[in-house]
């Protein structure tokens, strides 16, 4: 572009502008770009900071639910760890050995991790506190034998 041109475009950019034409442009674009109260309802925006109808909290305490039927609660199907920590909730940390009887970690090991730890009997992890045992870990792994025991 030579210097000719240049000028020419921006003597036409002074007189769109001192004539208004630009000015009308961008007011209306601007005009455009705004939302009427009723678009702005439909995005939702006004809904921001306008507290929950009593229906809706009571929509959303039955979709979570509470209690057993909280949706955190995972029932049977819980995790293998997070039935090792509710069990030890329920009837606390091991501290001997149902199968021999051991009360004390053989020595250097059980300075980590708890030496005795809850079994599942059934192999099928029910969430119930009868079908744990307590084993060391040497009982718990001939017990389990896919259980890895950590000390
Ligand atoms: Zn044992």
């Amino acid at each position: 572009m030579d210097d000719a041109t240049k000028k020419k475009i921006s003597e036409a950019n002074k007189r769109a502008w001192s004539s208004g034409a630009y000015a009308n442009r961008v007011c209306a674009g601007m005009t455009g770009h705004t939302h009427s109260v009723e678009s702005r309802k439909l995005m939702g925006h006004d809904k921001k900071g306008i507290p929950l109808t009593a229906e809706h909290r009571k929509k959303i305490s039955e979709a979570h639910g509470s209690g057993e039927n909280h949706v955190l609660w995972k029932g049977d199907d819980v995790g293998y760890r997070g039935l090792h920590t509710w069990v030890e909730k329920m009837k606390g940390t091991p501290q001997h050995c149902d199968d021999c009887g051991r009360t004390k970690p053989p020595k250097g090991l059980g300075r980590t991790r708890s030496y005795f730890q809850w079994a599942n009997i059934s192999l099928r992890y029910l969430r119930d506190v009868t079908d744990w045992k307590r084993l060391c870990c040497k009982c718990h792994k001939s017990f389990e034998k896919k259980q890895k025991c950590p000390v």
